[in-house]
This record gives C-alpha cells, structure tokens and sequence, in this order.
C-alpha cells in the first residue's frame, strides 16, 4: 500500500514485522553509570521512602536494591551511550502515530549487592516488541528492554526489565491516519480556574467582592482558622465569627512553578504560603517582584487583583515593592 499524501511512511500492515526486527538489538552498550554507588544517593532515597532498614547506613552499608534503576539513569542531560536501534525504534512507532508512552511493568533481580564505591556499566538489549494491543489509553506496542548492571570486575549486580506501551492515544487519529490541520479559531486567552464558593466558605468570597479579606475566629476557643471550615480544628465547636484582616504577612514558604504549565498561567511564577499578622496562613500569588525574588519572611500585604469581569483574588504585594 502507498502511503497517503502526508501520511507516515510505514504501512500499518508492515509495522510488526518491521518492529520485531529489532528484538535482540542493543539499546545500550557497556555505557557507565554517571555517578558510582555513593551514600548521598543512598540517604536521599532512603528519607524519600521513609526506609529506615539499618542495612543502608554504617561502614558495612549497602544500596538498598531498589535503587538498582537509579545507578544507570541519565538525568536531565540524558546518557551518551544509548544505541541507536532503540531511538529509531521508537522514532518508527512515533512515525506510526503511536507518540504516547506509559511504563506499565518492571521486574529487577539482584545477584549481588551494590555497595558505595562500586562503579557500575550497563548494557540494555531490546527483549521484545509484542502488539498491536488495544487498551483503554488507545492502541499500541508493548516494548520490553532488558538491562544488565555490571561492577567493573564484571560480577552480575542486578537485572532490570522494563516494559512501555508506546500507543496512539484514543482520542487521536489511528495510527498511519492522515492527519488534517484543525480548523482555526480565534485566539482566546484561557480563564483562570473559578474557586469553588460552598455554603463553608461563601462568606469568605462574598468578603473578596467587598475587597475585605475575612479569615474565620472561633467564638468558643478564639482559634483563627483559615481556609474557611464549618467546625474548629482545636476544640469542635461549629460557632464562629468573621474577622477582617488587617492585610499584612509575611511569606511562610513559597514555590515557583515551573511545569507543567496550566491554561491561563504563565510560567515560570512564584506561589507563596503567606502567613497574615493575626496568625493563619494562605496560599497566593505574590506581586510586585519577579518569581525569583520571592523570598521566606518578605513582608508583603494584602491587594485585590481583578483577572476577568466575574473573577477577584486576594494577592499579596511584596512590601519594599509598595
Ligand atoms: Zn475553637
């Protein structure tokens, strides 16, 4: 079959035959670790997962099993060693429209343990590639990669088998389907998400409309409480009364958001944890400096930003910038 104009050009009956010509090719050679087993890693996993096994620390330590995967990953700047069957691999299932990918199983065996100061090299076959499969995310290839994590003295440390489905997500068109370019429409910016406004905090908003900003204090214990709640956190009582803000904080905490980005917002910007003077603490965005000058213990105050007709937030300007 000739492929369509603007088609792929893999003909979707010729597509698993070409796909399993690359079992038993290499995905990675002989490509060394890019740190050796070190007990920074170790200890950062370990307070990650809350694994508090005596084995991982001391003078006789060793890497927690688990972490085999970690000893071989690229990070962000990737590994030089990747052979070049795997990318085109996946570039030819890319060029068949299936552009998605989801890991859906991995098993690892350990023959021997990692200890700090070992250095590793890895080698990855491709183990299998089954399919079309059809599931609910959309219709695809199973690819199973094999890797085996070396020390330099060659002695087998684990075995790592890892499987994606590389699919053509459902909603999309199937894969070797022309595509068409969707029809334009005018350029709107998206809106700013709406808060939710219930019956336990509608006071609260009806307060921003007013440009007052209201946290709730509790008419038994005197607790102030903010998000707005129908009940005291402290001692349970359902009565309460509303109290304005004077408008003055400081930043508690903040972070600045990076990806993944949301319609309506641009990033990169800062969000911060800003605790009012009367003691609760909310979470907004901090005007009048750039996200990265946003810093803990700012003073900032309380101003009413307008982002559409039927949208007002609270925000908090960074005082030095007033
Ligand atoms: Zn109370």
């Amino acid at each position: 079959m000739a492929p369509a104009s603007g088609a792929p050009a893999v003909a979707v009956e010729d597509l698993p035959a070409r796909l399993t010509a690359y079992e038993g090719l290499p995905a990675a050679v002989a490509t060394p670790g890019k740190d050796p087993v070190n007990r920074p890693m170790i200890r950062h996993w370990c307070e990650a997962l809350g694994d508090t096994n005596p084995a991982y620390t001391g003078p006789d330590a060793v890497a927690p099993p688990t972490m085999l995967q970690v000893w071989t990953m690229g990070g962000l700047s990737g590994h030089p060693g990747r052979a070049a069957p795997f990318d085109e691999l996946l570039a030819l299932l890319d060029a068949a429209g299936c552009t998605s990918v989801v890991a859906t199983d991995c098993e690892q065996e350990y023959p021997r343990p990692l200890r700090p100061g070992d250095e590793i090299t890895f080698d990855t076959v491709i183990e299998s590639v089954t399919g079309p499969k059809t599931t609910r995310l959309g219709t695809g290839y199973f690819v199973t990669t094999r890797t085996e994590i070396r020390t330099t003295d060659g002695a087998l440390a684990g075995t790592h088998r890892f499987r994606i489905l590389k699919y053509a997500p459902a909603s999309a068109p199937a894969p070797t389907a022309p595509v068409r370019a969707p029809k334009l429409a005018p350029v709107t910016r998206p809106r700013r998400p709406r808060p939710v406004v219930n019956r336990d905090n509608a006071d609260f908003w009806d307060g921003v409309a007013r440009r007052e900003l209201l946290f709730q204090r509790c008419a038994a214990c005197a607790a102030p409480r903010f998000p707005w709640l129908p009940g005291c956190a402290d001692c349970g009582s359902p009565d309460w009364t509303p109290v304005a803000a004077r408008g003055d904080g400081t930043v508690h905490s903040y972070v600045v958001m990076h990806h993944p980005p949301f319609p309506a917002f641009d990033p990169p910007y800062a969000v911060a944890l800003v605790e009012l003077a009367e003691g609760v603490r909310m979470v907004a965005n901090v005007t009048g400096v750039p996200y990265d000058k946003v810093r803990i213990g700012m003073a900032v105050r309380v101003e009413f930003q307008a982002y559409d007709d039927d949208l007002v937030l609270p925000v908090f300007r960074a005082e030095a910038a007033a």
